[in-house]
């Protein structure tokens, strides 16, 4: 997803590299020693999604990310999220909803329904359907076209849709993978049962659990349902960059409250976060170590430099991406 607007490249990619770069610089945030016990992180903010917009005719999405208040080293690897709550679509007797061939260089697009379906197809020859409870891993790496769609049978009948599509960096070393495809079906994700609610494992791994989603850098995406008074506790490096999204219900971290919509930033300063459910609760938690390189994003390219951005460019304007399918 995300509009390709060709018209000002230069300017706005140069504009868009001193922003990252300035900020990748402040990045450099010491850590603290390491205690005996683990030590709780607190929450640096919380976070409300600033409007929507529609990608194509078929997602209704608030971009939480990137955006001036949770900037790229905050939120690497992960460089953007759209989220897409609940949303009722009324039956369509003909045409599609969605989003048309397009390119991505330099990335991985993670795409995530819980309710409604996404249909798939890229110019590397992957197709899927992605359904609820389902996750789709793709690596754009070098170079990918792809569509985006609802699925059609959702498309005649109408129903509701519920997504999310995180992009995941790739470091430099990486950034000319071969384009890949996971298609992650529901029941390959393990899931751990707490005392309070459950947790799927979309990335990484929880306790002994382990996803078999492939991933570049270490990630680590969990899917969580609390009952109010519900608790998840999450151990991970103080390195990592980490956040939760709370899909539905209230949770609260220390002294800090987010609702429906709201997105929690963690401080990089424990090796563990806990959540208490307020009340029935599903919250998305990533996290993951940060890539610190320099980012250039413009449009559905995320590179190091302009010079490679302009490269991606004339890569696609001559066919390098390879051809686009009938
Ligand atoms: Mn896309």
């Amino acid at each position: 997803m995300g509009a390709i607007v060709w018209p000002a490249l230069l300017k706005h990619a140069a504009e868009v590299t001193f922003r990252d770069m300035t900020s990748t610089t402040s990045a450099e945030r010491s850590l603290p020693s390491s205690d005996a016990a683990p030590r709780l992180r607190s929450v640096e903010g919380i976070h409300r999604s600033t409007g929507f917009h529609w990608v194509g005719n078929g997602f209704h999405v608030s971009t939480y990310f990137p955006s001036a208040k949770l900037p790229s080293e905050r939120v690497s690897p992960f460089v953007l999220m759209d989220y897409g709550p609940p949303k009722e679509f009324s039956p369509l007797a003909r045409g599609k909803r969605g989003v048309g061939w397009h390119p991505h260089r330099g990335f991985e697009t993670v795409t995530l329904a819980w309710e409604g379906s996404v249909a798939h197809r890229d110019n590397a020859g992957h197709s899927g359907v992605i359904g609820p409870g389902d996750a789709q891993w793709m690596t754009a790496g070098a170079g990918i076209f792809h569509e985006e769609y609802h699925e059609e049978g959702l498309t005649r009948r109408g129903g509701r849709m519920h997504m999310m599509q995180l992009w995941v960096n790739l470091p430099r070393k990486h950034k000319a993978a071969p384009p890949a495809y996971q298609g992650l079906e529901a029941r390959h994700f393990p899931g751990v049962d707490l005392p309070g609610g459950t947790v799927r494992v979309i990335a990484g791994e929880y306790g002994a659990a382990r996803s078999p989603a492939r991933t570049f850098t270490p990630i680590t995406m969990l899917d969580v349902r609390l009952r109010a008074g519900g608790e998840l506790p999450v151990t991970l490096p103080a390195s990592y960059n980490a956040l939760a999204v709370v899909a539905k219900g209230r949770v609260s971290a220390g002294d800090a409250e987010a609702t429906t919509g709201e997105l929690v930033l963690f401080a990089n300063d424990g090796d563990r976060l806990s959540l208490t459910a307020r009340e029935d609760s599903h919250v998305i938690v990533l996290s993951g170590e940060p890539i610190r390189e320099p980012i250039v994003q413009y449009g559905p390219f995320v590179m190091n430099t302009v010079q490679e951005i302009e490269q991606a460019i004339e890569d696609v304007n001559r066919g390098k991406f390879g051809p686009v399918p009938e």
